[in-house]
């Protein structure tokens, strides 16, 4: 049975996650577009006016609906940062599973982990993502997530241009939530809260499905950070910190 109470949270209100994005693009002069239509929710990208073919950055939250904290924060930060979305090319996906974050599931309603279906263009929302995607080479890209089995936040980070960020990322998210200390996370291995793996192995992806971070990397997106808030925390928390770590990737591309 659906815990009802989850369901009703605000945090899980898509009409009204998208009621805010709308009203922040009217205001910020964004493009907000509507991407696939669903059976009872459509999926939406929000742009700047201006999106060169290179080096503008991608965030994307919501595409496991029992994540919360990665939708809340992008609109949190969207709505503090205004200017910054005017003057400086961004598309951002609000949510990519909105059934997901209504019902509080991972997945979507087929019982599909669009996070391993980048590979299935038969998938009309992963198909229109990435048709939106292509053509533009990113100069950074955001992935906002959250794990129920963590004790603290931790960040996979792609390897790709150096010097690296994610220690700094993780220092930004301190005064927020602690780093997750665990040795092996979801069976990589990980210190301090970093999972960052020497190469990207691209035989795990095609047993287990294509995520969007790799996506994104095979893309040619030098910097791919997926972020992991720990679910046991209070939302609020979670947002900060994930509010933390997108400004200073911000601050680090000297927006
Ligand atoms: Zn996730």
């Amino acid at each position: 049975m659906k815990p009802d109470y989850l369901a009703r949270h605000r945090a899980h209100d898509y009409p009204h996650l998208i009621k805010r994005w709308r009203l922040l693009a009217r205001r910020a002069g964004l493009i907000m577009r509507r991407l696939a239509a669903g059976p009872e929710f459509n999926l939406y990208t929000v742009r700047s006016p201006r999106l060169p073919r290179e080096g503008a950055i991608y965030i994307s939250a919501g595409i496991h609906g029992d994540e919360p904290a990665g939708t809340e924060a992008l609109i949190t930060w969207a709505e503090k940062n205004t200017r910054l979305l005017r003057r400086h090319p961004f598309l951002l996906v609000p949510c990519i599973n909105p059934w997901g974050l209504v019902n509080n599931s991972r997945t979507d309603s087929r019982k599909r982990d669009l996070n391993r279906s980048f590979q299935d263009d038969a998938i009309p929302e992963i198909a229109a993502l990435k048709r939106a995607v292509q053509g533009r080479r990113y100069s950074l890209a955001l992935t906002l997530h959250e794990d129920y089995d963590a004790p603290g936040i931790y960040i996979y980070e792609i390897p790709g241009a150096t010097p690296f960020w994610g220690e700094a990322l993780l220092e930004a998210a301190r005064p927020h939530l602690p780093a997750d200390w665990r040795e092996i996370i979801e069976t990589r291995e990980a210190a301090g809260g970093l999972v960052r793996p020497v190469v990207v192995d691209m035989k795990i992806f095609e047993q287990i499905g294509l995520p969007e971070a790799v996506y994104l990397h095979l893309q040619g997106c030098p910097r791919v950070f997926t972020i992991e808030t720990p679910s046991e925390y209070g939302l609020d928390r979670r947002v900060r910190a994930h509010v933390a770590v997108l400004e200073e990737c911000l601050r680090r591309v000297g927006h």
